[in-house]
């Protein structure tokens, strides 16, 4: 049922940008906006529906926030959010920051609905987050005609993409949430996601029923995550570079089977990591409590399947590793996505082997789930693996967006000149190519290294292969080798792969030119091993290592892990990483000074400002402040 404009609800009256800088100053302890934010809460302000799209840490729960904050026109703000872990951080935070806020889902104590009915009751509370579930299941009726009294000034939805079924994370009981549309005709609603296609964005939009929204998509570079991809040589001690790098700090190792999740999770424990693992095979009470374990910051590195991340808001998160390729690209983003959502530099890195397309191949295969879309995803995935230019580039460009410029210069491996490039990568490549001439382009991958690599397999004997002149003549070099250099010449459609289940080798014509030394290929060799320690990076942000005292640093960390203990809240919602470094680089000694740090305002300053104070003149060696 069309709703008619004139039910939309009359725009109060502008907003001071002067107030809304003053707001973000004095409870987040920001001075500027990230883009597209002050857009997304002028579409807020005036009434107007919205979609906003951000990437993971963009930053899109301010957009929600603070008009909840600086509207006067009473009504409650109502988040709706799958995600309750999430739920209680932000509440927890908001709460921290001095804002009345409340859950409402099934995880709550009777005491705590209590507390937040009664806020709602006398008009305090300025910003509810429920679940869907809450709204729209049994009893759903009921607490939306209670909210009706209350007064909703606006709806949020959360990870709004779960509404599309064009999503990867689908949901179909999230249709009825085109309800809230009908029970709060004055409201505005606003979609939130971090899913970037076109597709889930018109599907948001017909889905909540959006009158006119205010589209507002933001760029999908990260570009405080540093890319890498490697070919899978010795996982495991690629793995033990990765987290000499990044001693102490969190992370995620993502794997492709709940098996090799419990290999590695006990290897690293026994390694003397804090490591724990996660999949969709443990019992939900063991999940739970590793997940809460990383959250609470007593385990740093979680080994997890794909199960693990929708939620995961912790915002330290310094290094997300993939031990196999993901089946997208779009899959990829999300994952190494929750990699540095605090802004500071944050790695993320990809072992793959050409083995893990196939295996993916056959996987959807089996579940029936191999259709065109389903390949052509693999192929980018594939391709990204492969590829031979800037890492940023090809991710923002393969979700449609222009990079605007032509490389990151120095996030990412290929820019930062960790590729090498093969001398005699011609005559390297006509070997190759001559082989796969040679044997009739009938063949795979597979076959087509064991001949160059002079392998006498059952296969290579009953072919007679052994007689041809290309048989062994790239014998001194690794299989893992071999396979990036055939993904590099599919990449550069030198070569083509055959679909179907039997993929094989063909040359294209440009291959065909290659392979008489008229056409132009780069080959890259496997890297060098990174060295173990940690590669500093240019600041980005304010929260970046330049003149951070690291051991000031360790001690404000701890006395966060105290406090949040005391709280039982996690270490984030009292400080994020950026804060604990802004205050080790300025060693405030005032509250005058304390409030210049990033990320405390007044209400943060009041409230945990003697304790940091206290830490930084021990720290100094001068006696705590005589009270
Ligand atoms: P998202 O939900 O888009 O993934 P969040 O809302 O969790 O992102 O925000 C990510 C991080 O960025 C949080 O730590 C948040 O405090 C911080 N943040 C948000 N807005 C700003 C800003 N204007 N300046 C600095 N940090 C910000
Ligand atoms: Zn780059």
């Amino acid at each position: 049922m069309p709703i008619p404009p004139e039910a939309a609800r009359p725009a109060t009256p502008p907003v001071d940008e002067s107030i809304l800088l003053a707001t973000l100053e004095r409870y987040w302890g920001y001075r500027q906006f990230r883009p597209l934010q002050r857009e997304a809460i002028g579409a807020n302000l005036q009434g107007r529906d919205s979609v906003v799209v951000l990437p993971t840490g963009g930053g899109k729960s301010l957009c929600f926030q603070m008009p909840a904050l600086v509207d006067p026109s009473g009504g409650v703000g109502l988040v709706v959010s799958p995600l309750v872990s999430l739920m209680k951080d932000q509440v927890d935070g908001l709460v921290a920051s001095g804002v009345t806020a409340g859950a409402l889902n099934a995880s709550i104590t009777p005491e705590e609905r209590r507390r937040v009915y009664a806020d709602l009751d006398a008009g305090r509370c300025r910003l509810l987050y429920v679940t869907p579930e809450r709204l729209v299941g049994e009893g759903g009726e009921g607490f939306r005609a209670r909210l009706r009294t209350w007064g909703v000034r606006f709806v949020a939805v959360d990870e709004a993409h779960c509404i599309s079924q064009w999503g990867h994370e689908f949901r179909p009981e999230y249709r009825q949430l085109a309800q809230l549309r009908e029970d709060f005709p004055g409201a505005g609603l606003h979609a939130f996601t971090a899913t970037a296609t076109r597709r889930v964005r018109e599907d948001i939009v017909a889905q909540l029923a959006l009158r006119d929204p205010e589209v507002l998509v933001g760029s999908f570079d990260r570009p405080n995550l540093v890319y890498r991809v490697r070919t899978r040589t010795g996982l495991r001690d690629q793995i033990r570079r990765v987290l000499g790098r990044h001693a102490g700090e969190a992370g995620i190792v993502y794997c492709l089977s709940r098996r090799e999740v419990e290999s590695l999770a006990e290897w690293l424990e026994q390694q003397g990591h804090r490591a724990r693992p996660y999949h969709a095979g443990l019992a939900d009470e063991t999940r739970r409590r590793h997940q809460e374990e990383f959250l609470q910051e007593r385990v740093d590195v979680m080994v997890a399947t794909v199960a693990f991340g929708m939620g995961i808001d912790r915002s330290n998160i310094r290094f997300v590793i993939h031990a196999g390729s993901p089946r997208s690209l779009e899959h990829y983003q999300q994952e190494s996505g929750r990699a540095g959502r605090d802004g500071l530099e944050a790695e993320c890195i990809l072992f793959y082997s050409g083995a893990d397309f196939a295996r993916w191949r056959q996987m959807l295969e089996q579940s029936g789930e191999l259709t065109d879309t389903a390949r052509r995803l693999l192929t980018g995935m594939s391709r990204y693996a492969a590829g031979t230019r800037c890492r940023h580039r090809t991710l923002v460009e393969y979700f449609d967006q222009p990079y605007g410029r032509d490389a990151c210069g120095d996030a990412c491996d290929w820019c930062l000149r960790e590729l090498e490039r093969v001398d005699d990568e011609r005559v390297l490549c006509q070997k190759i190519l001559s082989a796969v001439a040679r044997l009739g382009q009938r063949w795979g991958v597979g076959h087509v290294i064991d001949v160059l690599r002079g392998r006498a397999t059952d296969a290579v004997t009953r072919a007679r292969h052994q007689a041809l002149s290309t048989f062994g003549l790239l014998a001194d070099v690794p299989v893992a080798e071999l396979r990036g250099y055939l993904d590099q010449l599919t990449e550069q459609e030198v070569l083509l792969r055959t679909a179907g289940p039997y993929p094989v080798l063909h040359l294209t014509d440009r291959g065909v030119a290659a392979l008489k030394g008229q056409a132009d290929v780069e080959l890259y060799r496997q890297p060098r091993p990174l060295p173990g320690q940690r590669k500093s990076r240019p600041a980005i942000d304010p929260g970046a290592w330049d003149g951070v005292d690291r051991e000031l640093f360790e001690a404000l960390r701890q006395c966060r892990l105290e406090v949040a203990r005391a709280r039982g809240v996690p270490p984030y919602v009292v400080f994020h990483d950026n804060t604990l470094r802004d205050l080790a680089r300025r060693r405030p000694t005032t509250p005058e000074e304390l409030l210049q740090v990033y990320g405390i305002g007044a209400r943060k300053a009041e409230d945990l400002g003697p304790i940091v104070l206290d830490v930084i003149r021990e720290h100094r060696g001068e006696p705590p402040d005589p009270v």
